[in-house]
């Protein structure tokens, strides 16, 4: 039996992870099945780096598990690249994602940021992880644009004000086949899928 634990607490996430996955294992679980499992601290300073230290913790709680752990975010160019590897906790430590989104609209309707074009990106890395080694990195990434305002209801994050390349809607609006075809997330999980396609 293929078994998978899938390093987040984020049942969003597991929830794609699971929609993309499921022909590849019998099993996926997160880390809401294990209840000693904290969140590490992400103290590095790339989404790789980040990626690395959600698997290689959840590979030392669990070693005899396949793992795999992804960290994403959202890179605004008017922005500088923020919230980038920020993007969790861009409102502070207590952060939602609706006070995520309440600071990226704030901060882009400062006098400095009108006007600047609303360009963005999505970026995940993944790793794969087993008995506290990591076997192998994936990365994904889809353009688009920040929305004038949100909508939807699909998604988290920051979906209701994503709009991605060659599209009218929002994340939060799409069908969530739809975001998982394009979305950061899916690109990185279909580079995974063909590497596993080639493990014994
Ligand atoms: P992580 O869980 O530490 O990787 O933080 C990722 C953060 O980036 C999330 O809390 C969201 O705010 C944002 N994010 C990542 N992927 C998505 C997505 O697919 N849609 C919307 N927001 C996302």
């Amino acid at each position: 039996m293929r078994e998978l634990l899938v390093a987040t607490h984020n049942s969003h996430k597991t929830a794609e992870f699971r929609a993309i996955l499921a022909k590849h294992f019998d099993e996926i679980s997160d880390l809401t099945a294990l209840s000693d499992a904290k969140e590490p601290v992400e103290d590095g300073s790339t989404f790789s780096e980040n990626s690395a230290i959600k698997a290689l913790a959840a590979s030392d709680l669990l070693p005899s598990a396949f793992v795999i752990a992804d960290d994403s975010g959202l890179e605004v160019d008017a922005l500088d690249g923020a919230p980038g590897i920020h993007s969790a906790r861009y409102s502070g430590e207590s952060a939602t994602d609706a006070s995520n989104r309440d600071r990226l609209i704030t901060e882009l309707a400062r006098p400095e940021h009108e006007g600047k074009a609303r360009s963005a990106r999505f970026r995940c890395v993944i790793t794969a992880a087993k008995g506290g080694q990591v076997l192998a990195v994936f990365d994904g990434v889809v353009e688009g644009r920040i929305a004038e305002s949100m909508s939807g209801e699909g998604g988290f994050g920051y979906d209701p004000l994503f709009i991605p390349e060659g599209y009218e809607n929002s994340f939060g609006v799409l069908a969530e086949e739809v975001k998982n075809g394009m979305s950061h997330r899916g690109r990185a999980l279909k580079k995974f899928c063909d590497w596993l396609e080639d493990q014994p």
